[in-house]
């Protein structure tokens, strides 16, 4: 049958986003529906990339090689390589760090010279710091918008909210809103109750700090990401209760004290955001043909790491779709239904 479309992706976040652009790259007709909801992941992300994470300072899921997708496909002006200083606040963090320049996978990552923009008196520097290196921030609105903008006149993009009624499955294609597709993949982030999802809520702050002058990003607890002219994005809390509720005075003031444990200078506060993080209970993004038949597939679970992640992920769901190629264990949908 001769469909209308090749793909319909439901949702624009990073997810769908970054599906659509890797599907037009290689030449797909795509439809995507997109509603914006309060909430949303992408569009109050910091757009941190760091391959070492956690307290005790390890790689991140197959670290190298997402960085090297993940640096291919985003390109200038909205994607910054930035180094992250990780200030050690006593001796087990710093241990943490020391065990991690021992590590074939990490140390790669890992560097320990002096940095000036940091070497000053109003920026705590605990007992020491090491930096991490092949970090970026990706400018995920900016992005968005001018894929937003490109699906826009291309007529490729429908602002509507699709429910699952609207999408009937086929043996060879599948409908949403009356149009066809050979798949329709769902992107739905946390809107949706995908097996193995467990969303998690997160606040962050955009403050203005004059004088501070920083080139690096400085993670201490938190992270502080200079944006330029004096501005600073400070990120992020973690919740799973009363996920949809906005940013909560509680979470600000969290960040606030956090701040403080890295510069005392005076802070003005410009914006507080809040957003639900479409995280896996294994922490790796989850993806295939979901509800039995051929047609309907998702891509979701990107957690905290949907910069870094949804490049590979997207051409992985493609590869399968299209190509046949077996998914990756370790990221198929399946693995929690059994
Ligand atoms: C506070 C916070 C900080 C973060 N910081 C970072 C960071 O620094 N680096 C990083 O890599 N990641 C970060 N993340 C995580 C990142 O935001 C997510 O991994 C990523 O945005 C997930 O994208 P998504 O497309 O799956 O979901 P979303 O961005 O939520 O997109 C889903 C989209 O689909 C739409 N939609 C859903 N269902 C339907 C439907 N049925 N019909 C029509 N439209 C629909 C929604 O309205 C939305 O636009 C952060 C997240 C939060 C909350």
């Amino acid at each position: 049958m001769r469909t209308d479309h090749d793909l319909i992706i439901i949702g624009h976040g990073l997810a769908g986003g970054v599906l659509a652009a890797t599907a037009v790259n290689r030449g797909m007709r795509v439809r995507v529906f997109d509603a914006p909801k309060s909430g949303q992941a992408s569009r109050v992300a910091a757009g941190i990339v760091n391959p070492i994470v956690l307290r005790r300072m390890v790689p991140s899921w197959r670290a190298a090689e997402m960085l090297v997708c993940a640096e291919a496909f985003f390109k200038t002006p909205h994607w910054h390589p930035i180094p992250m200083v990780r200030i050690f606040g006593n001796a087990q963090e710093e241990n943490y760090w020391i065990r991690s320049e021992a590590d074939e996978q990490a140390a790669p990552f890992l560097s320990r010279e002096q940095r000036v923009d940091v070497d000053r008196a109003d920026i705590d520097r605990g007992i020491g710091y090491g930096i991490v290196n092949r970090c970026a921030w990706l400018d995920v609105n900016a992005w968005l918008d001018e894929q937003r903008t490109a699906l826009i006149h291309s007529n490729h993009f429908r602002e509507e909210w699709i429910s699952k009624e609207d999408i009937v499955e086929h043996a060879d294609h599948a409908m949403a809103k009356g149009e066809s597709a050979s798949f329709v993949v769902l992107c739905e982030g946390p809107f949706t109750a995908v097996p193995g999802l467990v969303p998690a809520r997160g606040e962050l702050l955009t403050v203005r700090i004059p004088g501070l002058g920083l080139k690096t990003m400085i993670h201490r607890g938190a992270f502080l990401l200079p944006l330029g002219d004096d501005l600073y994005r400070v990120g992020s809390t973690f919740a799973w209760d009363d996920l949809f509720v906005g940013p909560t005075e509680e979470g600000k003031q969290v960040l606030l004290e956090r701040l403080l444990k890295i510069t005392r200078l005076p802070v003005e506060l410009i914006e507080h955001a809040a957003g639900v993080r479409p995280a896996a209970r294994d922490r790796r993004p989850i993806m295939g043909l979901v509800g039995g038949g051929s047609r309907i597939a998702v891509l979701n679970g990107f957690g905290s790491r949907g910069v870094l992640l949804t490049p590979w992920g997207s051409a992985h769901l493609l590869d399968h779709l299209l190509l046949g190629q077996e998914l990756d264990p370790e990221v198929n949908a399946a693995r929690f239904s059994v």
